[in-house]
């Protein structure tokens, strides 16, 4: 899409679209590790049937869109950027309530919100998502989770589809679909989720539980990822995955690799988790891109 055929689409669009549009809206402030350039349309749905006409709209002219969240697992390059970001950040996407021992949450919610919710109501299940700063949406598309405090010793690990029990998603022909948790593909940090659509909101099976031991719980989490998390500078979260059945992390690697501090530009190997990479100050996408390189390049261990 040009710029020229944008305005003329931005016009077609307010006709009907109730949400906010912003043209040529500069990524990086929507990326938790402060990178990314202009797209030509940064739209903000106001409910999901503002949501199915956007991307009617939006497959009627051929304009490709891509949904963000809350951008913490993005690295998006400074070039500009066609076609079309969708964030769900209105009330409606942010929708949280209790159903028995169900708990609906919007697409929307912040992680931190939907175990505040959980506390609060006294519900047990969700702590082990405690400190990951994504949404409900972006964390399901991702299968965000985490090892147990306790993994070196019973290596279990927890992730967001352990306690899913439906989505709903707007698919790419903007029709309402909901799926059971049994009808999508989850694996190691992803899903196939995405392939179905943009998902609006998610019900979580979770158990009743006194609140106190719930805090206790969430604390328990939070403060292990204090000790180990370097949240001192914008990051993506951990750069890459850790190998499976191998007793070290991609993090424990790349620190025998004696790569910590390392940096390209203003793109660096954070010296508390060797797996963050940090925004220094003003690092660019290919300085982090060539990070991630060098990194590849220096393991001198079998796994990549
Ligand atoms: C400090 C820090 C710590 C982190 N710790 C962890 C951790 O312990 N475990 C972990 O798993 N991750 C961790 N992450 C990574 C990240 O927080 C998770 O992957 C999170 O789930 C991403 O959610 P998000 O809303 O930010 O998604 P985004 O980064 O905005 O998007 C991620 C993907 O989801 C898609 N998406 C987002 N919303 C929707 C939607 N509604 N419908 C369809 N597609 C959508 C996007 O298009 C993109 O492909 C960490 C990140 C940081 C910065």
């Amino acid at each position: 899409m040009n710029i020229a055929a944008g305005k003329n689409i931005k016009q077609k669009l307010e006709e009907g679209f109730k949400g906010k549009i912003k043209p040529q809206e500069v990524l990086a402030k929507y990326t938790s590790i402060k990178i990314g350039g202009p797209v030509d349309l940064f739209l903000l749905p106001e409910n999901c049937d503002d949501l199915i006409f956007l991307i009617k709209f939006l497959n009627s002219r051929g304009i490709r869109f891509r949904v963000i969240g809350n951008g913490t697992n993005l690295l998006i390059s400074e070039q500009k950027l066609h076609g079309a970001v969708v964030q769900l950040c209105s009330e409606y996407f942010k929708t949280i309530k209790e159903e028995g021992n169900v708990v609906l949450a919007g697409a929307g919610i912040l992680l931190p919100a939907f175990i505040e919710f959980a506390r609060v109501k006294g519900f047990s299940g969700c702590e082990f998502l405690s400190g990951i700063p994504g949404t409900i949406g972006g964390a399901l598309i991702m299968n965000a989770g985490v090892k147990d405090l306790d993994y070196k010793s019973n290596g279990k690990t927890y992730c967001i589809s352990d306690i899913l029990k439906k989505v709903e998603v707007v698919d790419k022909e903007g029709n309402k679909r909901v799926f059971s948790k049994a009808e999508i593909s989850f694996f190691y940090r992803g899903s196939d989720l995405k392939d179905k659509g943009t998902v609006v909101r998610a019900w979580f099976n979770l158990q009743k539980e006194n609140t106190d031991k719930v805090s206790v719980n969430i604390k328990r989490y939070w403060q292990h990822r204090r000790l180990f998390q370097d949240i001192s500078l914008p990051n993506a979260g951990c750069v890459f995955k850790n190998p499976q059945n191998y007793s070290l992390s991609a993090g424990e690697l790349i620190d025998r690799c004696r790569l910590k501090g390392t940096s390209v530009g203003d793109a660096k190997v954070s010296t508390v988790h060797a797996n963050f990479i940090v925004n220094a100050d003003k690092a660019r996408f290919d300085q982090v891109k060539e990070l991630i390189s060098l990194i590849q390049r220096n393991n001198r261990y079998e796994y990549k």
